[in-house]
C-alpha cells in the first residue's frame, strides 16, 4: 500500500512538473514572438519632416515608363523627403484610401492618377470646403473615374492619411498642398505595424460609409 501511494505520488509530482515546464515554455515562446518576431525588422518605419527641397519626381514615373532619364533643371535626388513619400504612395498595387483636408500639389495628383491608370483602387475622402477652393485638383480626380467623397457636416474633415494596400499607413500634419511642402513645418510617420494600421483602415471605412451620397440623396416627387 505504502509502495503504491509513493507511485502515484510520483506521477503527480512528474505531472506537475510536466505541466509547469510546458506553462513556462509557452510563456517564453509567446514573449519571444511578441518582442523578438523575426519579421518585425522588415516592416516600414520611417519618419519625414517638411519642409524639403523642391526635387524632380519626373523620374518616379519614368520607371514605369521606360522613358529616358530627366534632364530639367532641377535636383534629382531620390532620397528626399518629398520623394520618398511619392515612392511609397506609388509602391500602391490594389488600394490606395486617402484622407486629406487639402488637395492642390500637382505632383500628388499625378502620383493618383498614375494608381488610377494603372487600376489601383483609388478612394478619396476630403472636406466639402476645401475641395472647391482654388488650386483644388479633387474635381479634376473626380472627372478622371476617381471615387471622391466629402465631409457632410459642417466640421473640418481635417485628417491628414492614406493607407496604401491596406498595410502601409502614411499620416502626420501634411496636407497635399505645396506651401506644406516647401514652407511649412510638419511631419509624416509612414508604418507598417498593424496595431497602428487597422485603426486608420477601420476610421476610413466608418467616414466613407457615412458619407455615402445614397443617404443623402432624397427623391422630391
Ligand atoms: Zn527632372
Amino acid at each position: 500500500m505504502f509502495s503504491n501511494n509513493l507511485v502515484i505520488g510520483s506521477k503527480w509530482k512528474l505531472i506537475g512538473f510536466v505541466v509547469a515546464f510546458a506553462t513556462i515554455s509557452l510563456e517564453g515562446l509567446f514573449w519571444l514572438f511578441r518582442h523578438h518576431r523575426p519579421w518585425r525588422s522588415k516592416l516600414v518605419k520611417e519618419v519625414l519632416f517638411f519642409p524639403t527641397d523642391v526635387t524632380c519626381t519626373n523620374h518616379l514615373f519614368q520607371m514605369t515608363h521606360n522613358e529616358r532619364p530627366c534632364t530639367c533643371p532641377l535636383l534629382h535626388c531620390d532620397d528626399s523627403p518629398y520623394n520618398r513619400l511619392l515612392k511609397h504612395l506609388l509602391s500602391a498595387r490594389k488600394t490606395l484610401d486617402l484622407c486629406v483636408f487639402a488637395f492642390s500639389n500637382q505632383d500628388f495628383a499625378r502620383v493618383v492618377l498614375e494608381l488610377h491608370r494603372r487600376n489601383v483602387l483609388v478612394r478619396i475622402f476630403t472636406d466639402k470646403d476645401y475641395m472647391k477652393i482654388t488650386g483644388s485638383q479633387i474635381g479634376n480626380l473626380r472627372k478622371s473615374g476617381i471615387a471622391v467623397r466629402h465631409e457632410q457636416s459642417a466640421c473640418f474633415m481635417h485628417h491628414k492619411f492614406a493607407v496604401v494596400d491596406k498595410k502601409l499607413l502614411i499620416t502626420g500634419s501634411l496636407n497635399w498642398t505645396c506651401k506644406a511642402i516647401q514652407c511649412n513645418k510638419e511631419n509624416i510617420l509612414i508604418t507598417e505595424d498593424a496595431e497602428i494600421v487597422q485603426p486608420f483602415i477601420a476610421e476610413f471605412e466608418k467616414l466613407w460609409n457615412e458619407s455615402d451620397p445614397m443617404k443623402f440623396f432624397s427623391l422630391t416627387c
